[in-house]
């Protein structure tokens, strides 16, 4: 099985590209946010507790989304591997997505990040809440500790990752959707 890690500050556009990546390699998308978002829909107690820090623009606890990823690796089958998106977030998720893939003896394939500026990350934030209408997207104070989270969290995950020999990146935020998409998706090719 292939795991592979889609990587990039918030609005770089990997829900916009997962879709594809996934359908070319037969890998299942999951997106930890989006799980997090039908929780709160389905106005489930996780999805209560969730929100509030959703809502600031913090992560939820690292035990939440590690047990959705593992219910997900225990139920999902027929594909030839994973396209995670928005997850790992922290060393602490990446040190323990290490322990759950080697338990089940697999490990993780490869990181493809996509990277745009900081300015990028709020345009395109703006642009999807009028669209998505995503409560955490249209306030900017939320934004801005999004942003925060991303550099002082997530970010440190790049040396992770390259420590391991696993990153891959590629620019998220030069020509159109498509240009992008296509740039992504040779990178995937890249490494396979
Ligand atoms: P996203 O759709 O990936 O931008 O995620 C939206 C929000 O869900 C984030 O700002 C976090 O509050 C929460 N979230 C998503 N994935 C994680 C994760 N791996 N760890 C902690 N919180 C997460």
């Amino acid at each position: 099985m292939k795991y592979y890690i889609l990587f990039g500050p918030p609005g770089a556009g990997k829900g916009t590209h997962a879709g594809a990546i996934a359908q070319k390699y037969n890998l299942k998308h999951i997106s930890t946010g989006e799980l997090l978002r039908a929780e709160i829909a389905a106005g489930t107690e996780l999805g209560r507790q969730a929100k509030a820090l959703i809502d600031a623009g913090s992560l939820v606890p690292d035990a939440v989304v590690e047990g959705m990823i593992e219910s997900a690796f225990d139920t999902i089958k027929g594909v030839d591997g994973f396209l995670l998106d928005g997850f790992p977030r922290n060393l602490a998720q990446a040190a323990d997505l290490d322990k759950i893939l080697e338990k089940r003896g697999e490990a993780v394939t490869a990181v493809i990040a996509l990277m745009i500026s900081d300015e990028t990350i709020r345009t395109r934030i703006k642009g999807r809440a009028v669209i998505e209408g995503r409560a955490d997207d249209a306030n900017d104070e939320t934004i801005t500790n999004r942003i925060r989270t991303y550099h002082a969290q997530t970010e440190p995950l790049k040396e992770y990752y390259k420590a391991a020999g696993k990153y891959y990146e590629c620019n998220g935020d030069q020509g159109t959707i498509e240009d992008n998409r296509a740039r992504v998706l040779a990178l995937v090719e890249s490494i396979q």
